[in-house]
Formats: C-alpha cells, sequence, structure tokens
C-alpha cells in the first residue's frame, strides 16, 4: 500500500526537478510518467517526445503539465498541434526538434527512444551533463565507446535502468572494482525457452510476443525471444562497468527475479532482486543516490518457494554467441548486429521472415559488411554511415531471401 507520502525515505519536498523523457509513449516512457504522476509537485516535465503517437503525446504532455511535446516523424505535425490547441504546451515535429527537445535543459532525462534512431537525441542530453536515466541500449550497441567518452567529457551521471545494469550498478562498490571476478546478467529464457530448434521453425510473432515474465515493446519483446536482448545488454555491461568481455556471462533465470550477480574475488556473489516491473529500476534511477516507494508487487520469497537457474542454450539461441563474438572484436561489428537485428525483427512482425531467419540475417549482414570491410567508427558520423550502410545490407539480403 502507498505510504500517507508517496516517498518512502527522506527525498526531501526542494524545487521541482526538471524532467524529459525521450520515447515517452512507449513501455519505459509509460512507466516512468507513472511514478512521476503519483508525487507531481516533486517535478516539472520539460519535453516528452514520440515518433507518431501524436494523440498519446498529446495526452500525455496536458496530463503532465509538459513544455513541450515533439513527435520524430514531422508528418505528425498538424495531428500533435491540433490535439494540443489551447494548452500552454508546445508543439514540433521532425528529427532536429528531437534534438532541440534533448537540448531542452533537464536535470534528469530519461533516453527511452527505440534503436539507433535514440541515439543523437541521447547524446544531446548527455552534453547536458547532468543524470541521464539510460534505457536505450543501443547507444551503447552502436557507439558505446564515443558515447562512454562523451559522458565522461560532460561530467554526465549515467544511471543504467535495463533491470540488469542497474542491479548491478547497485551491486558494484566503484572503490573495489579492481576485485570484481564476474558479472552475470540473468534472462528469462524468453517463450521458447523449452521449444525445441523444429518448434522454433513455426512460431509465429504472437507466440514471440508472450513473454513470460515482462511487459516490454514489441522489439524488445523478439528480442527478448531470440535472446539477441541479452546479447545486446552484454555489450551495453561492458561498456558501462569495470571489467574485461570475459568476465560477463549470462545464466537463464525463468522466475525473472534476480537481476544480475556480481562476484568478488573472496568469493562474494551480490545480487539484487525485485519482482519483475521496469518500475523499480526507474525508480532507483529518479530517486539516486536516495531511494523512492515505487508502485510495485513485494517479494514473497516463501510463497516463491525456490529460485531456478540454468546454462543458456547457445545452440537454440545463436545470438547469445555472435553478440559476444561481436563484443570481443571491437571494430564496429556491434554497429553492424544492431543495425540488421532492428531491419530483422521488423521483418519477422511483418511476417516476411520466420523466426530463426531473424539471427540468420543478421550473421549473414555481419559476413557481407566484413567481405566489405568494415573498420571500427572514429567519428558518430562513421557510426551512422556504418549504421546505414549495414541498414541498406540487410535490407537487399532480405529481398534475397524473399
Ligand atoms: P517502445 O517500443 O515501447 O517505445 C519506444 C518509444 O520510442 C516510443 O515513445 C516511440 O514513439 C519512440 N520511438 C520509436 N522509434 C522512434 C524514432 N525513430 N524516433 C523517435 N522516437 C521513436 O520501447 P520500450 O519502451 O520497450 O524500449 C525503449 C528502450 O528502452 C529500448 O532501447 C529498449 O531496449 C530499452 N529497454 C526497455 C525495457 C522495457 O521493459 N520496455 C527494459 C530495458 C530497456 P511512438 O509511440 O510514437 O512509436
Amino acid at each position: 500500500m502507498e505510504p500517507a507520502t508517496a516517498v518512502a525515505t527522506s527525498v526531501a519536498a526542494q524545487t521541482p526537478r526538471r524532467i524529459s523523457i525521450l520515447g515517452a509513449t512507449g513501455s519505459i516512457g509509460c512507466s516512468t510518467l507513472d511514478l512521476i504522476g503519483r508525487d507531481p509537485q516533486r517535478y516539472d516535465v520539460v519535453a516528452l517526445t514520440a515518433l507518431n503517437n501524436a494523440d498519446q503525446l498529446a495526452r500525455q504532455a496536458i496530463e503532465h503539465d509538459a513544455d513541450l511535446a515533439v513527435l520524430g516523424d514531422p508528418d505528425g505535425y498538424q495531428d500533435l498541434k491540433a490535439a494540443l490547441s489551447g494548452t500552454n504546451v508546445e508543439a514540433a515535429a521532425g528529427p532536429d526538434a528531437l534534438v532541440e527537445a534533448a537540448e531542452r535543459p533537464a536535470d534528469w532525462t530519461m533516453a527511452a527512444i527505440m534503436g539507433c534512431a535514440g541515439l543523437r537525441p541521447t547524446l544531446k542530453a548527455v552534453e547536458q551533463g547532468r543524470c541521464l536515466a539510460l534505457a536505450n541500449k543501443e547507444c551503447l550497441v552502436s557507439a558505446g565507446d564515443l558515447f562512454m567518452k562523451a559522458v565522461s567529457r560532460s561530467g554526465t551521471q549515467l544511471l543504467p535502468v535495463d533491470s540488469e545494469h542497474s542491479a548491478a550498478f547497485q551491486a558494484i562498490d566503484p572503490g573495489i572494482s579492481d576485485t570484481i571476478e564476474k558479472i552475470s546478467l540473468t534472462a528469462s529464457g524468453g517463450p521458447f525457452r523449452t521449444w525445441t530448434h523444429e518448434q522454433m521453425k513455426t512460431a509465429t510473432p504472437q507466440d514471440a510476443l508472450k513473454h513470460p515474465t515482462w511487459s516490454m515493446g514489441k522489439k524488445l519483446t523478439i528480442d527478448s525471444a531470440t535472446l539477441m536482448n541479452k546479447g545486446l545488454e552484454l555489450i551495453e555491461a561492458f561498456h558501462l562497468f569495470p571489467v574485461e568481455a570475459g568476465q560477463l556471462d549470462v545464466v537463464i533465470h525463468p522466475q525473472s527475479i534476480v537481476h544480475c550477480l556480481v562476484e568478488y574475488a573472496d568469493g562474494s556473489v551480490l545480487a539484487q532482486m525485485s519482482s519483475p516491473d521496469m518500475r523499480t529500476p526507474i525508480a532507483y534511477s529518479l530517486a539516486w543516490p536516495e531511494r523512492m516507494w515505487a508502485p510495485t508487487e513485494r517479494l514473497d520469497l516463501a510463497k516463491i518457494g525456490s529460485l531456478e537457474f540454468e546454462s543458456p542454450d547457445k545452440e537454440r539461441f545463436p545470438a547469445l554467441s555472435l553478440t559476444q563474438d561481436a563484443m570481443q572484436a571491437d571494430n564496429g561489428t556491434t554497429t553492424v548486429l544492431n543495425a540488421a537485428n532492428e531491419i530483422a525483427v521488423e521483418a519477422f512482425l511483418e511476417g516476411k521472415i520466420g523466426f530463426p531467419a531473424i539471427t540468420a540475417l543478421v550473421m549473414d549482414t555481419i559476413d557481407a559488411a566484413m567481405r566489405d570491410g568494415i573498420s571500427k567508427p572514429d567519428t558518430l558520423d562513421d557510426v551512422f554511415l556504418l549504421d546505414e550502410v549495414s541498414r541498406g545490407l540487410a535490407q537487399s539480403l532480405l529481398s534475397d531471401k524473399s
């Protein structure tokens, strides 16, 4: 039950914190607004963005009294303007407007745009040098080194939102990070954890969208079914935490209660647990370095009884080895992998390819890119170019398959 004051700890009444949410209409964006809306006097909503969902964005902007609402798709501008007429919310649309939204001074920005499309606006938010709650893992997969350099240049406080990375962030004491031996990210195993390879050949988008524990956007739910998501998370962890690629691994944990395990040199393993609800890691990033109340189901371990763990099956889920190889290669392959995966997931959701073809298309695109010759991107323009070229390669391989 919600305590009399929504904030259980000592988050004292202060000037409202200026908050922006990039990707406000998505799963993470809505969960963030759910938390903010429970204690509105503590927050001053600056900018909310979406791609083309004008109605929902306008509703959110009005409800949370935002200064600015922005659509990434310029064609949605008239709809957004009409939905906001008679209010004080400013409307804008287009890729440049997204970047301008991210530049508006905010104390805390949630980066929750889906995909590599989030990179440019998220980097603009980083340049502000304040707090960035990072849900968009693609920033780190596509441009990890450059992104982390921008973070350190600006002095931004990066707060990981992915549940596993939030868990690791909570379990790692930066003062003794050289004593970490291993970080294990947990994975639910997705809807096909117990399916055979033959069964997976017949999997439909509806089957793949039935995630057993988490409620997420469609792209991420499909990534969880292929285990590509866990691979992307390994790359994310590699950039976020002071460990080598070989110190990161994955353990399947179907209940999604333990989110990450950090093992230290003395054999101690620190883990973080919570019920599978993204409002817990979002609340952690929102209140950091304090804690706030979150409306999530409390864990009853006696009722749960037992927690299960198993090794991932890398043969049935080749995306895991693929991402690990790409991470080790450190030559731009992760940028190609992310771009190809975005194309492949979209093609699967549109019924153009079968489930196993998602990872196969990513592999083929990486092979084709290697044959053409790729090198590690040195600048952001290099990243955007490699992303674009890789999408083109994936699309042409997709047409060949079709
Ligand atoms: P959703 O698909 O639910 O939402 C994506 C959001 O981004 C929407 O607001 C969407 O707008 C907007 N968007 C999509 N494409 C673009 C674009 N090209 N330009 C501008 N805005 C765009 O995604 P999730 O909330 O599930 O995930 C968001 C990010 O958070 C991803 O990077 C994901 O990996 C990460 N994440 C998500 C978790 C989850 O539980 N959902 C957990 C951990 C990480 P519109 O509604 O108009 O399409």
